[in-house]
């Protein structure tokens, strides 16, 4: 094992007080968030599992070193579906945020709150 690679093997927590794993060595039933959600999953309610540790230049992470959380797939929990009353319920709410208050016309895109209409009331207003 490298040396890089043996600075984040802490399977027990012992280092890092969070189970941890060099890039490619955590054991398959850790999982990310967004391999739980490939799978149609979420966590379930569990807290950070694991982690794992690399270093990283793209980044300015901390120390150069980037961590990604992992949750047991055992205890994960199958995502919820919305119902479509929920469904509704959003697509109305979404309506209302591109909607300007003034000529009530939808923007197509959701208007930013500190200036509250769409861009042709707000120069009116303005002029
Ligand atoms: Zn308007």
């Amino acid at each position: 094992m490298s040396r890089i690679r043996a600075r984040f093997w802490d399977p027990a927590g012992a280092r890092y007080v969070v189970p941890t794993y060099p890039w490619h060595m955590a054991p398959p039933h850790l999982r990310t968030l967004r391999q739980l959600a490939a799978d149609k999953l979420r966590p379930g309610g569990q807290g950070i599992q694991a982690q794992i540790l690399w270093r990283s230049r793209r980044y300015s992470a901390p120390g150069g070193v980037r961590v990604a959380y992992l949750y047991d797939v055992r205890f994960a929990l199958p995502k919820r579906v919305p119902t479509p009353a929920q469904l509704a319920a959003l697509a109305k709410a979404n309506a209302a945020r591109r909607t300007c208050p003034e000529c009530l016309t939808d923007v197509g895109y959701v208007l930013p709150r500190q200036c509250d209409s769409c861009p042709d009331c707000a120069t009116e207003i303005a002029a």
